[in-house]
């Protein structure tokens, strides 16, 4: 059975809001050593794009978190799979998620990066669905937002597909698989 994928925004409309971070980071981080945090493995592509649009010195570290629930829809049981090589003590870290969504992943890690005690820990975020938030939690930098859908592409799957699309879709008439869903 295929999918059906309807184009939400192209490449060079990604491309222009990463440059856009990239700026604003920059402006942001001037004179500083950045901590840059990316969330596997849907932010992989976004991230490899916005560390080479940021020109200020920094160190990269990745984590891995997972969720359990439907596979479309967050069930707020958050676990780490993978964590920091590392220590975010007195450094400057940016989280860098691909979406933000229930809320629940980010305030997971968020929450656990600041018991470490970082000098600042901020959060940068491809994507913002806004209208399915479930916990107050706001990214400092977003890409670009969505009212609703699943989205897929450019690093963002469903079951493991669609990581390699240069562009990003929303994912049509997806069934709800009550299973675990890693992110
Ligand atoms: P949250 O915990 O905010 O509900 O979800 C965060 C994680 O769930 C994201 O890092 C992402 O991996 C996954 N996720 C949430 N919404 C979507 C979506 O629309 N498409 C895809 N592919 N993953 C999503």
């Amino acid at each position: 059975m295929f999918d059906f994928l309807r184009i939400l925004y192209t490449r060079d409309q990604i491309a222009d809001q990463v440059h856009r971070l990239g700026k604003e980071i920059d402006r942001d981080y001037a004179g500083r050593e950045i901590l840059l945090v990316c969330v596997l493995k849907g932010s992989f592509l976004f991230f490899a794009d916005l560390v080479r649009s940021i020109s200020r010195p920094m160190v990269m570290d990745f984590v891995r978190m997972a969720s359990y629930g439907c596979d479309t829809i967050s069930s707020g049981v958050v676990e780490m799979r993978k964590d920091l090589e590392f220590s975010v003590t007195d450094r400057d870290v940016i989280i860098v998620e691909d979406i933000v969504d229930t809320g629940y992943t980010l305030q997971t890690l968020y929450h656990r990066l600041l018991d470490r005690k970082p000098r600042s820990l901020k959060v940068c975020t491809l994507l913002d669905k806004r209208s399915d938030r479930r916990v107050q939690i706001e990214a400092d930098y977003v890409g670009l937002s969505l009212d609703e859908g699943f989205v897929v592409g450019y690093g963002l799957d469903h079951q493991e597909k669609y990581r390699e699309l240069p562009d990003l879709y929303v994912l049509e008439g997806s069934p709800c698989v009550d299973k675990e869903r890693p992110i």
